[in-house]
């Protein structure tokens, strides 16, 4: 284990934002004997079983510079949960069931079938899979084939952060931070402790998810809110994770999950009806099998969020001026934030990044501000 000093300000990291990317840095940064403080207001936060999520990924037909940062990330994520979970079995957030993308519809099998033309997939990592096989993966009669990415599951999202901050070198406040909170001083960040008295830090991190152009004014990140909704299982429910125009997830404490919405005009921050309606509605579309069965409840759970989005549509990781900025991970923060907490701490820590040069330059927030 590597050797701290507990009082050392150049081992130590603020971080802002306690969401999934936030809560992996620091497990990785705790993981490499750096001291690593946490504020989020909403902690310790209850842990809200509605709140899971799909690890999937949907690579171009042609392995563009997206698609082989998700290639590379999808490949460190199950790595990564199946580890931190061995580590905290009594937190229970990751089922490793793989995930099967679905061929729901003629543009989407064409699609796939040009995928498999084009490039070479190791089996391990991603298989075709036809109707009969993606049926007995799935345990519903599907009718349609797939891809099948073995590494795929799905994740109770609280319980994950919860299992990533427990680490001795990780300390959380409950607080919302702010410019009264945390200010620059000539080396270091000081941040004003809710028990009196400062920290001081070499490295401050925002990691606050679509507020985060409150602490990085110049990014151009945008917002989009999505619900997702939960229904009582019934007998036909997913043995893996499914995806297609959507996903839907296998039943946890009874309960299956279908999402989510992609709201681009809205701000409504709580749960709403119209949107529980739409996730099912289009459930109908790209998996009828299971739709036919959901339909007839009527006792929804829900979970409202706000993705941070790029108009480019690769995250953000790396130094901006006097801070690290580690945002912008849209629908796929699952996937992105183990590799993306890898490269933070790499550096910080002045250590190798898991990321070739060429895909570092590509999540850096200064790509923004290049002419
Ligand atoms: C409905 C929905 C379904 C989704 N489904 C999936 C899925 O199936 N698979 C997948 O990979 N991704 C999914 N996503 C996307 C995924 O949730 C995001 O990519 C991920 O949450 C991004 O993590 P983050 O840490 O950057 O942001 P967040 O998880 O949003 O966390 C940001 C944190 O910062 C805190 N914060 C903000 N401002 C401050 C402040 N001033 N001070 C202190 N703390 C602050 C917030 O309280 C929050 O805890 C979904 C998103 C939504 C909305």
């Amino acid at each position: 284990m590597a050797s701290h000093d507990a009082t050392d300000p150049q081992r130590r990291v603020i971080i802002i934002g306690a969401g999934v990317a936030g809560s992996l840095a620091a497990r990785r940064l705790a993981e490499s004997g750096i001291q690593v403080t946490m504020l989020d207001p909403a902690l310790p936060f209850p842990l809200d079983p509605e709140r899971r999520g799909a690890l999937y990924m949907k690579p171009a037909v042609d392995y563009n510079p997206e698609t082989r940062l998700a290639h590379q990330a999808f490949l460190a994520a199950p790595e990564f949960y199946t580890r931190l979970q061995t580590e905290h079995p009594e937190i229970d957030f990751w089922s490793g069931t793989g995930t099967l993308s679905l061929a729901w519809n003629e543009r989407e099998q064409q699609r796939q079938e040009k995928l498999l033309a084009r490039n070479q997939w190791n089996p391990e990592f991603l298989e075709p899979v036809d109707s009969d096989r993606a049926s007995l993966l799935s345990g519903l009669e599907l009718g349609v084939p797939g891809l099948w990415f073995p590494g795929g599951g799905h994740i109770r999202v609280d319980a994950l952060r919860q299992a990533a901050l427990s680490h001795p070198l990780i300390r959380v406040i409950t607080a919302v931070a702010d410019g009264g909170r945390i200010q620059p001083d000539t080396d270091f960040w000081r941040l004003a402790l809710p028990e009196g008295g400062t920290l001081e830090a070499s490295t401050l991190v925002v990691a606050t998810g679509a507020a985060t152009n409150e602490w990085a004014p110049n990014l151009p990140l945008g917002r989009i809110r999505g619900q997702l909704t939960t229904l009582p299982a019934t007998s036909a429910a997913p043995k893996v994770a499914l995806a297609g125009a959507g996903y839907a997830l296998p039943p946890f404490h009874g309960r299956v999950c279908v999402g989510a919405t992609f709201d681009r005009d809205s701000g409504l921050g709580t749960p709403d009806a119209p949107s529980d309606r739409a996730n099912i509605e289009n459930l109908g579309h790209w998996l009828p099998a299971l739709a036919g069965q959901l339909e007839e409840n009527h006792d929804p759970g829900h979970w409202v969020g706000f993705r941070s989005t790029t108009p480019d549509h690769m995250p953000v990781a790396g130094h901006l001026n006097d801070r690290f900025v580690l945002a912008g991970l849209g629908g796929k923060g699952l996937m992105y934030a183990p590799l993306l907490a890898e490269h933070l701490t790499a550096l910080i820590s002045g250590s190798p990044s898991p990321l070739p040069a060429d895909a570092a330059q590509r999540v850096s927030p200064l790509r923004f501000f290049k002419s």
